[in-house]
């Protein structure tokens, strides 16, 4: 695996592969990385000749500070991984190198309701910060598959819209991969591992309480198996910011359903000090 910590070496590289007539795949991560992440690998090594992983912990996504300074870092572990994955190419960016000219964007992204939904909605300032670090990183590699995971329901939708404002869509394809879970259905996160023994042991009602909407979900009234779910999380001590009910293409949430619009159940709550996210296709 070649490893590049900087931006032009990088950008100039791949220009060199892709002349060569190379595809390219491309996985960004902020590393601490488990099989989730790796499966994003091994999809791009199906379809490219090569794949290219970031590890950047971006700071300008983090609406809150603690969770910044505390999310994990496994830099060395997350190599060997990505060595054994088959991973081409690791770019390992520092702060200055993503962001030259300070951290503070000039730009501002139109996400339209994105950032007014759920995550936009508890994260203010999230997805700002999201297509800040993706514009610069998709600069620098321009790859021709872009490879993100279902478990980010609503970052794969600013991702698209972002691709699109930056006018690459028809360059970029992006390529959506199912959320790797544990063997009792926890969606597999990187903040699962600032989880105490008896907090994991907890975090899969998450998992439970989606599942039970969709089990439950019938046309009509959708609340009320929405209210158990939230309850289901409460009664056990998460501190719950939503679980909505939504139509799976544009993320409104709604409290009837026709029995036809596709559907996906969202879920973020937080375990003391940790906030773990997770949805489920409902139809
Ligand atoms: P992160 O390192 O959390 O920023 O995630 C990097 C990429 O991996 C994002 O596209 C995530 O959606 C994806 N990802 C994170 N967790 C999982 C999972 N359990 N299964 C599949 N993809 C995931």
């Amino acid at each position: 695996m070649i490893l590049f910590k900087k931006a032009n070496s990088l950008h100039q590289w791949v220009d060199a592969q892709q002349r060569k007539g190379q595809k390219v795949g491309f996985v960004p991560t902020m590393g601490a990385l488990h099989l989730g992440h790796i499966s994003l690998i091994e999809s791009s090594r199906k379809d490219n000749d090569i794949t290219i992983s970031s590890i950047f912990v971006n700071p300008t996504q983090f609406n809150d500070p603690k969770d910044f300074e505390k999310y994990p870092v496994t830099i060395e572990k997350d190599i060997l991984q990505l060595e054994q994955a088959g991973c081409d190419v690791l770019f390992l960016p520092s702060v200055e190198e993503i962001y030259p000219n300070g951290t503070t964007s000039k730009q501002h992204y139109d996400l339209g309701e994105m950032e007014t939904l759920l995550e936009g909605k508890f994260r203010p300032g999230h997805y700002q910060g999201v297509c800040q670090v993706v514009h610069r990183l998709l600069e620098i590699v321009h790859p021709d598959n872009l490879y993100l995971g279902q478990k980010d329901y609503q970052q794969c939708m600013v991702i698209s819209r972002l691709v699109e404002l930056m006018g690459i869509n028809d360059k970029t394809n992006i390529n959506i991969c199912p959320t790797l879970r544990e063997t009792d259905g926890l969606a597999m996160s990187s903040r699962n591992m600032r989880l105490s023994e008896a907090e994991r042991v907890k975090a899969v009602l998450i998992f439970q309480s989606l599942s039970y909407i969709k089990d439950n979900l019938v046309a009509g009234e959708t609340d009320t198996i929405k209210n158990k779910a939230i309850a289901m999380l409460s009664d056990e001590g998460f501190r719950v910011d939503y679980i909505e009910i939504a139509d799976a293409k544009t993320l409104e949430p709604l409290s009837n359903w026709d029995g036809k619009k596709k559907l996906v159940a969202l879920a973020a709550a937080f375990l003391n000090e940790v906030r773990l996210i997770d949805n489920l296709l409902l139809n």
